[in-house]
């Protein structure tokens, strides 16, 4: 039966059809240097290869689903600490759609998931396009394998809430197509944009109705139950990075800041990187555009270069590293995992000074987009057993709007040494609008020529007859160190 569906995939195959990427003639992805990832004639039609699914020759593959079962579950039981293996739901046909649930949650000093900047990676939707599973699974791999090792992994762990859905599709899996078991795109069946475009019906096929296939509903669910800052789900191939929409002319709330990521993220291939409609092609109904309208998440699609050759069923067929062959991607990734608090407007305190019975307080906006939306409120408590909040115990007062890079001053009245905290609520992006609330606590203490500003133990500025600001880094910035991966430019078909 098996192989009957396989058969009836490739006799169903012929239709150069795209999603997320380009398809020669007999519907396989094609990598970004021009080679279909399913390479015709290698496997008698409609035949299954013999023996293990996860190795081909010398090498080991991601992309079946018993084998990255194998995967997870593994992944899960090494890691017990690391790793918690959830299933999302099941498939048409009754599979699991494994998610991965990944942070330090034995840590005993761990830092609250509440806390933490949430990313969400997912692979497979077209379950035909490999690399992404490949990807997706070896993701997962480095950060749970890197913990206490890798010092990018280990930050990961400690600072993210990352959940990684490797296989969206597993019924396509099975049938080594696109399309899930009822020969509906999934990625045509999000809500967001349902059947705004016409798409032939063979490749493209919407469903019935918005949502109207499992696996987007369990993933609609996820996405509500998890409310990702960062989304990224992964396609092949042609090496491209997209942002919402899908929809021509249509730009999204938050276009600057996506912009901006892909500047930061993917300098080396910066005109790669933009909407979905100008970057690719018009799509309705993607996942992309429908997690940025319900969850406000920095929403990407990537799409694999599918560089180096592929093997049967579009598995890459590489013993190179996935960093390697996908490097603009996971350079990417990485930027996203460190740099998410920055997608969107983020308040930064960058110096403090004393003037008279008030501290001078700069905030600066050192996210991608704008700040608007914005409180402080600041609170003063005097040192000594006696001491109380100073009148107005708490102030809280709108910020003005702040373009990135900008900056304004806040002033806090103070009344001798003590702690002061300031507090700035705001609005991270602009789509569901996510909240966001950073919370600085200063030290003012008595030194030789008069009050000083401490921030985590390091003099901020001088005394008020002191004069200047002393500029400062706040030691929450974190430092990004990717320089180092070398980027190249991917050959274009
Ligand atoms: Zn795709």
């Amino acid at each position: 039966m098996r192989a009957l569906v396989a058969l009836a995939v490739l006799l169903l195959a012929p239709v150069a059809s795209a999603e997320f990427g380009r398809y020669d003639a007999t519907g396989y992805p094609v990598a970004v240097d021009g080679t279909p990832t399913y390479p015709g004639g290698i496997l008698p039609t409609g035949q299954l290869p013999e023996g293990p699914l996860n190795r081909v020759g010398p090498f080991t593959v991601y992309p079946y689903y018993p084998i990255l079962t194998a995967e997870v579950q593994r992944l899960a039981a090494e890691h017990p600490d690391l790793v918690k293996l959830h299933s999302a739901g099941k498939s048409t046909l009754g599979l699991d759609l494994w998610m991965l649930e990944i942070a330090d949650f034995a840590n005993p000093d761990m830092l609250p998931l509440e806390k933490r900047e949430v990313v969400w990676v997912d692979g497979g939707t077209h379950s035909n396009e490999y690399s992404g599973v490949w990807f997706a699974a070896h993701l997962a791999s480095f950060l749970a394998g890197g913990y206490g090792a890798n010092e990018t992994a280990t930050w990961i762990v400690e600072n993210r809430h990352t959940w990684i859905m490797p296989l969206v599709n597993p019924d396509g899996s099975h049938a080594f197509g696109r399309l899930n078991a009822h020969g509906v795109n999934v990625n045509r069946n999000y809500p967001v944009d349902w059947g705004a475009l016409a798409e032939d019906a063979l490749f493209n096929n919407p469903g019935p109705h918005p949502a109207s296939e499992v696996e987007t509903q369990h993933n609609i669910a996820w996405f509500n139950k998890t409310r990702p800052d960062l989304y990224v789900s992964i396609h092949c191939c042609g090496n491209l990075w997209l942002y919402p929409y899908g929809v021509e002319g249509l730009d999204p709330l938050d276009q600057q800041m996506l912009s901006r990521v892909c500047d930061e993220a993917f300098p080396s291939v910066r005109d790669d990187c933009g909407p979905i409609w100008s970057t690719i092609y018009p799509a309705s109904g993607s996942s992309v555009d429908t997690v940025y309208e319900y969850t406000g998440a920095a929403a990407f699609g990537y799409e694999m270069s599918g560089r180096g050759a592929v093997a049967l069923w579009g598995q890459p067929f590489t013993a190179n590293a996935i960093e390697a062959e996908e490097v603009e991607s996971w350079t990417g990734i990485l930027h996203g995992f460190l740099n998410v608090h920055r997608y969107g407007a983020y308040p930064e305190l960058v110096g403090a000074r004393v003037e008279g019975d008030e501290v001078v307080l700069r905030v600066r906006n050192e996210g991608y987009g704008n700040l608007t939306n914005t409180t402080v409120s600041t609170a003063f408590q005097p040192a000594g057993p006696a001491g109380m909040l100073v009148d107005p115990a708490i102030l809280t007062v709108p910020l003005p709007a702040l373009l990135p890079g900008e900056e304004t001053e806040v002033r806090a009245r103070i009344d001798g040494a003590g702690m002061l905290t300031l507090r700035v609520d705001y609005v991270k992006r602009h789509m569901a609008s996510p909240t966001g609330e950073r919370t600085f606590e200063l030290e003012v203490r008595e030194e030789a020529g008069g009050l000083a500003v401490f921030f985590g133990g390091e003099a901020l500025a001088a005394t008020s007859a002191g004069g200047a600001a002393v500029p400062f880094v706040a030691p929450a910035a974190v430092a990004v160190v990717l320089a180092a991966l070398a980027l190249r430019r991917p050959r274009r078909a």
